[in-house]
């Protein structure tokens, strides 16, 4: 489990009684054996896609600005973000306007990931442990994304700058010559919708209220 106050700065960031993103709680890992992941779709201030992987009880989470690709010559930029509550792997929605992230947000990619992360040795290392590291490496299985990649931290966050990342695919059977498509037209995973027809579903439904 994670440690208390592991969402703290999820919390302090949001007011609950505006946004109807999930409050939250620690949660046991899923029961199947297989940690999940999701990407979502965020129409934020700037377009980015959400890269979320199941650790310690919650969301490791990164911003990837141009999403993950499945051509192993694709690195992809990746910012650390503030642990989401496993519930986050459900919302779909729209943050109102004027709130933290406000913008629609599509679940585009779902699925299980197994950790292949391992020390210089050889020797496996957990997720989390391997994010602290600095280096991370997982196979993923999902509606869209399948085979191994991995997250390498660049630079730290020392001395002020923010921490960077690269994802990457690996090299293996999963891998593609086809990047990441355009985030305006990509679909969600759960529901088919554009991030385009979730932020007009949920003005209607406020037009009707
Ligand atoms: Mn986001």
């Amino acid at each position: 489990m994670a440690a208390k106050g592991a969402l703290a700065r999820y919390h302090r960031r949001r007011d609950f009684s505006k946004t109807a993103e999930p409050e939250g709680r620690l949660a046991e890992p899923s029961s199947n054996g297989s940690p999940s992941y999701v990407v979502q779709i965020h129409d934020a201030r700037s377009m980015h896609f959400d890269f979320r992987l199941e650790a310690d009880g919650v969301l490791k989470s990164f911003a990837v600005p141009k999403g993950p690709s499945r051509d192993p010559h694709d690195k992809r930029f990746a910012t650390p973000t503030e642990d989401h509550p496993l519930e986050y792997r459900d919302f779909e929605g729209v943050i109102p306007p004027g709130e933290y992230g406000g913008g629609a947000v599509i679940v585009w990619d779902e699925g299980t990931y197994r950790n292949v992360s391992s020390d210089r040795a050889g020797h496996e290392i957990p997720l989390a442990e391997a994010l602290e590291r600095g280096h991370a490496s997982f196979w993923l299985d999902g509606r869209k994304l399948h085979g191994g990649y991995s997250l390498t931290r660049i630079r730290t966050g020392e001395g002020g700058g923010r921490e960077a990342w690269l994802l990457v695919k690996h090299a293996d059977e999963r891998a593609a010559s086809t990047g990441t498509p355009d985030p305006r037209r990509a679909r969600s995973a759960r529901t088919g919708r554009t991030l385009g027809q979730v932020a007009a579903a949920v003005r209607a439904a406020g037009d009707r209220r």
